[in-house]
Formats: structure tokens, sequence, C-alpha cells
């Protein structure tokens, strides 16, 4: 099958895209991106980040404009949401990640986020795309839900066509007819997209699956087929998050999968 995306292809790039984040080299190393899933009180974050930096995480995530389904759910703290991130990013040395839903806070997230991330409600969103091809900053794209890889590898065209060729593709699972799960995670769009695309691919297992007890071995299963990092949804106190509390980890949980990874690939300390 031959697909339409050209820059992101194989045959426009053989060897695999390294991308470096304050020297943590995506795409060569397994890379371990960590946190809640909305940024919260300054206190509750700089802990979880000081936390992850012990257990050897290489990236903080946090969201300060939520997404939502529901406009009745938390929709991040915006502004200030971005200054508490910032200070857990000082305190910790971790580098971090937050999403960007409009594109009027472009200039803002830039100027607090080291890598920003388009959710899969926004993966189409082809404006928000080509400004952020204009960016320095790494750009992780999420998979949208309901996307063909085809249209998912278009989307990530739209950035690197503008000029940044520092894309990250995550695969975070697809809607299916099962509502056992939150979303499907798509374990064959690990190889066919490392085959396809020459781009890094993280692995979410934590919206993949939507169950936290699905969340570590969905994990390993993503790194093993080939994923270069997994991003992972994680909280001090899970039942009281304001968002996605269902699929985070605990801090302890999150510490014995890193522990479990480590001695299997070569993480960067
Ligand atoms: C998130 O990472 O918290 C998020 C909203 O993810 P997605 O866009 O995959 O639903
Ligand atoms: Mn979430």
């Amino acid at each position: 099958m031959l697909l339409a995306h050209k820059l992101a292809s194989r045959e426009y790039k053989p060897g695999d895209t390294v991308i470096n984040v304050k020297n943590i080299e995506i795409g060569k190393n397994k890379t371990i991106i960590a946190g809640p899933c909305a940024v919260e009180d300054e206190e509750t974050m700089v802990y979880i980040a000081m936390e992850l930096k012990k257990m050897g995480a290489h990236i903080l995530r946090g969201g300060a404009y939520k997404p939502r389904t529901s406009p009745y759910s938390c929709q991040g703290q915006g502004k200030r949401g971005l200054e508490i991130l910032n200070t857990a990013r000082k305190e910790s040395g971790l580098p971090v990640i937050t999403e960007l839903t409009d594109i009027r806070n472009l200039d803002l997230l830039c100027q607090h986020a080291d890598i920003l991330q388009v959710g899969s409600r926004s993966m189409q969103n082809f404006p928000l795309l080509k400004e952020l091809g204009r960016i320095k900053q790494p750009v992780l794209l999420k998979r949208g839900f309901c996307a063909t890889l085809e249209e998912w590898l278009l989307a990530a065209e739209y950035i690197l066509n503008e000029g940044n060729h520092k894309v990250i593709l995550c695969e975070r699972g697809i809607r299916s007819f099962d509502s056992y799960c939150r979303n499907t995670f798509d374990i064959n769009a690990v190889p066919a997209v490392k085959n396809l695309s020459h781009l890094p691919l993280i692995a979410d297992p934590s919206h993949g699956t939507g169950r936290k007890e699905l969340v570590a071995p969905v994990a390993r299963a993503a790194l093993a087929a080939g994923a270069d990092g997994i991003m992972v949804e994680v909280h001090p106190e899970p039942e009281k998050a304001l968002s996605d509390g269902h699929q985070s980890l605990t801090l302890e949980q999150i510490h014995q999968l890193i522990a479990d990874l480590k001695p299997f690939y070569s993480l960067i300390s």
C-alpha cells in the first residue's frame, strides 16, 4: 500500500529521526514521559516532578488547557497552570510537555513548554498544525481517535511541510465497538508506523486503555513492538485527580514500571 505522506516517509529519510530535548534523545533511547493529566496545585505538581526525576523519568507532562468532552468537566487552569508547570520544570530540571488547544495561546505555550502536544481531538486542526510548523519546539502529535494511519501521517506532513522537522507521533488508542476500555490501543500501529515513517513514536497506554490496571502491560507491549517511549498519566492520589484519575498510576506504580523496564531498555538516566 502506497500512502500519500512524503516528508514523514522512510523513502524520503531512511534513517530514524532523533529529536533532542535538553539532552534527551527521543527516537534513540526509550523515553519515559509522565505526569498528571491536568496541572493541579503547585505543591502537588512540584512533588510529582521531583519524585519522577528521582525514579528516572525523562519528561514531565501536565495539561494547563484541557480539551474535555464535556464543557462541565475540569478545563484546566490556563496561564496559571503553565506557571505552575514552569516552577515544576525549574525545581526538577525535567523538560515539560503540555497541550496546545487554541492557536491564540501559541506564543504563551512556546515560552513555557519544551514540547507542544496536539491532542487527539485537534489532530486535523490544519491551521493549528501549520502554525506549529513554524515554531522551534518539537511537537507531539497524537493520533485522532478515529484517524487512519494515513490521515495521521498526513497531519504530521502539515507540520513538516512548514519547516518544523521535530515531530513526535503518539498512538493513544482508537475508538472501537467495545466499551470495556475507553479506547483500543492499536498495537498494530506501532510497528506499522515505524515501518512507514522515520519519526519517533511514543505510546500512550493511559488514554489507549482508560484503565489503570492495563497501563503497565500495554506500555510493555508497545515498547516490545518498537515504540520509542511511553507517556503515562500519574497522580499521587488518583481517586482525587481533577482529570483522568481512573487511568492514572500512583507514584509507586510508575516507579515499579520504570524499574521493570530498566533492565530491558537503555533508558537515559
Ligand atoms: C491528554 O493527554 O490528557 C489528552 C487529552 O489526550 P488525548 O488528546 O489523547 O485524549
Ligand atoms: Mn488525560
